[in-house]
């Protein structure tokens, strides 16, 4: 009688094993990576996130970023988190990226913040600001002044959070095909310049044109545009801009320090498990500072490239032209603060954070530039004296 008893028992509590493990075989297979959650998420687990960029696909220095990014998240997560990134135009054209992030279409993005000031204004902020902070000091700012708070703040509404994904230091004025002795050659010149400093070009006489990069060069050649700012030697060199370009002026009065975003879409960040939430954060910051040094020795590379192999006329702006860019540039940002609150917000923790570093930096950084140019000999920028 007993031994009749647990047969049965025996087949249900089988079958019920059965039943569970298919249960969980096909939950699996239902949740799948991308609609994982935190309680959901088990090690073995693999999440797919989709990466868009506002850079042509295997741009080095801005392009490479990204890449590094997804490939620091893979690596470090073992493989649970994987990041595959796309290039302008393969999911969204460059300037839908922020809008890509917001919706979920992709979970993560990589560009520049400027490029949503038609959306949000205050936005320009975390690129670049014309006679603003260098690449060093923005960086203060984000993360030990306050900075990077504000701009979740800024971001919030639209379920995206940002973190710094990267810096060019100081860029170059750009490409020029007339040569600029005064104010006055500004006057209706057609030239790439985005973000707030394409209103202060615009201000002093000249006409910004919005182009993504992977059109620039086409855009020089045929003459749409008489002049344009891309980056700087590195990446400019990459675009090919030195065939199109005749005059390359510095410095990049307009871009003192470039920096980058890494985008998130906000849930699918809080989809995350802890540890991969860590992970992301960690490697947006490698990659912020990662990016700062492959432009660093790679501009210095490429800037002896175009004086020696392609002869490039290498020019500082006249200050006449400083004086009038600058002017235009404290109208054009007290009209962005008087027209949005939330710019207000953001440009009174900058600017009293530029104020504070530039003092600073006086008496180290530019103290220290300064002794050393004297001491040392001075540097050319012709062809002859760089072979
Ligand atoms: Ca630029």
């Amino acid at each position: 009688m007993r031994e009749k008893q647990v047969l049965p028992v025996v087949v249900v509590g089988l079958t019920a094993a059965l039943v569970a493990v298919v249960a969980l075989w096909t939950l699996d297979r239902v949740v799948g990576p991308d609609t994982a959650t935190a309680s959901q998420s088990g090690a073995g687990e693999v999440i797919e996130w989709k990466l868009v960029t506002t850079w042509p696909k295997g741009l080095p220095g801005l392009g490479a970023a990204p890449e590094n990014f997804a490939r620091r998240v893979n690596e470090a997560s073992g493989g649970r988190l994987r990041i595959k990134v796309f290039g302008a135009g393969e999911i969204v054209p460059a300037f839908e990226v922020f809008d890509a992030v917001s919706r979920g279409v992709a979970e993560a993005g990589h560009g520049a913040s400027y490029y949503w000031k038609g959306k949000i204004p205050a936005s320009v902020f975390y690129t670049a600001v014309p006679f603003g902070m260098t690449a060093q000091e923005a960086n203060g700012w984000l993360h030990y002044g306050g900075g990077l708070e504000l701009w979740r703040e800024l971001y919030a509404p639209f379920g995206v959070v940002p973190f710094a994904g990267g810096s060019t230091g100081v860029q170059m004025a750009g490409w020029f095909n007339i040569p600029l002795n005064s104010r006055v050659d500004l006057e209706g010149l057609k030239m790439r310049i985005p973000g707030l400093a394409g209103e202060v070009f615009d201000a002093a006489g000249g006409s910004a044109v919005r182009i993504a990069g992977g059109e620039v060069y086409t855009s020089m050649q045929t003459g749409v545009i008489d002049a344009v700012e891309w980056v700087g030697p590195y990446n400019d060199r990459t675009l090919g801009l030195m065939e199109v370009g005749d005059y390359y002026y510095y410095p990049g009065w307009h871009e003192p320090g470039a920096m980058l975003e890494i985008i998130v879409n906000a849930e699918a960040l809080a989809a995350l498990p802890e540890d991969l939430q860590a992970i992301v954060r960690v490697a947006a910051r490698a990659t912020n500072t990662d990016m700062l040094d492959d432009f660093t020795a790679n501009n210095s590379e490429s800037l002896q490239i175009l004086l020696t192999e392609f002869d490039t006329e290498v020019l500082p702006l006249p200050d006449d032209v400083m004086d009038a860019l600058y002017e235009s540039s404290q109208v054009a940002i007290q009209a962005l603060i008087d027209e949005d609150p939330r710019a207000k917000k953001i440009a009174a923790s900058y600017f009293a954070f530029a104020e504070k570093v530039r003092t600073y930096h006086e008496i180290s950084e530019r103290a220290y530039l300064n002794g050393r140019a004297r001491l040392l000999p001075p540097v050319s920028l012709t062809a002859a004296s760089a072979e």
